[in-house]
């Protein structure tokens, strides 16, 4: 009787204690939000300059093998209304009352590309369990290995842009995203939709490089004449020419939300009405990790409990096998 309850005040003394310390150990700080690394590569879309003549849907499509989409019952055309696990990249149209002036707010239409934002500190990495998703650290392109993917769809639950689409109607249904024409890099091109853009409204670059010619166009007078550079910002030849600068908003999207994305937009009509999301300057991806970890951390503690327990019952268990038969007192 002695020994059964030195054995539960053996254990409930221990129990006590393994969680007195889990508890302590499972308190995480939150990481920082990763930043951009310095040679990061991206893309500057600027709306003003966009006409909607949606080349570079069409040359994203041929960059990366995918099939036409109709939302046309002829179909005569590649008509693809939303990103998709076969569209990657899709020029919208924000419209409002008679539509009668380009980049007006009030009685004006816009245009808007949706394709991957190459964020600075992606969730969609963040959430992949198989590392299907990866962030190279050199170029910060957020690449997409179809071999190692499993089909979670974590990935499409995570991102806050509504990117990583999966191809619902395929047996070996993959993820489809941009990731920013790496596979043409090795043959002198880059990003298609850059390449093909007659306007220069999507440009590809260096992010840095990005960074600065956005900020040199938000410093201009409306309706002034600049340089407008097109292709490719940090190398090849100069395509530039001369044209109007816009009305533009006095943000850089992406400069900071999300804690930074590769692709930046400019744009004469509020983001958040042009279909872009607020978004905080931390990303989930710092958030829901540190929760995760923390949730780890604290499923150590039962583990802990349970562990110290069985020690204390073997021990106590082993002194009353030891224990002479006819000792004095035993039961
Ligand atoms: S190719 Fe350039 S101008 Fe044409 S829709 Fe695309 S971004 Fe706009
Ligand atoms: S936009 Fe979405 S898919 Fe692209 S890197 Fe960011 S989280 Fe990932
Ligand atoms: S970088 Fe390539 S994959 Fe990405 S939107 Fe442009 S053309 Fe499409």
């Amino acid at each position: 009787m002695n020994c059964r309850r030195k054995f539960l005040e053996g254990c409930l003394g221990a129990a006590g204690t393994a969680l007195v310390a889990s508890a302590v150990s499972v308190r995480v700080e939150a990481r920082d939000t990763y930043q951009r690394p310095p040679e990061a590569l991206g893309l500057l879309y600027d709306a003003t300059l966009c006409i909607g003549c949606k080349a570079c849907v069409a040359a994203c499509k041929q960059a990366n093998d995918n099939p036409a989409e109709f939302s046309t019952t002829d179909k005569l055309w590649d008509t693809p209304l939303d990103t998709s696990g076969y569209t990657f990249n899709i020029i919208k149209m924000y419209r409002s009352g008679t539509m009668a002036t380009k980049d007006d707010e009030t009685n004006g239409y816009a245009f808007m590309k949706t394709s991957c934002m190459h964020c600075a500190d992606p969730s969609c990495v963040s959430a992949c369990p198989v590392t299907a998703m990866t962030k190279d650290p050199k170029t910060g392109i957020v690449a997409y290995d179809a071999e190692a993917c499993v089909g979670c769809r974590y990935c499409v639950v995570a991102c806050p842009f509504g990117i990583p689409k999966y191809q619902y109607d395929s047996p070996t249904g993959k993820i489809g995203k941009c990731e920013l024409c790496r596979h043409r890099y090795k043959d002198g091109h880059y990003s298609a939709c850059a390449e093909v853009c007659p306007t220069g409204a999507t440009l590809y670059g260096r992010t840095s490089d990005l960074l600065s010619e956005a900020k040199r166009r938000l410093a201009l007078k409306p309706g002034s004449v600049t340089t407008y550079p097109r292709g490719n910002l940090s190398g090849g030849p100069d395509q530039s020419y001369e044209g109007y600068v816009g009305n533009y908003k006095q943000h850089i999207y992406g400069e900071t939300e999300y804690g930074g994305t590769q692709v930046l937009k400019l744009s004469a009509v509020d983001f958040e009405k042009v279909g872009m999301p607020y978004l905080s300057p931390n990303s989930s991806a710092s958030t829901s990790e540190t929760i995760q970890h923390t949730l780890y951390g604290g499923l150590l503690a039962p583990f802990a409990v349970l562990g110290v327990m069985t020690y204390v019952a073997k021990r106590n268990v082993h002194h009353e096998d030891d224990a002479p038969a006819d000792e004095p007192g035993k039961e």
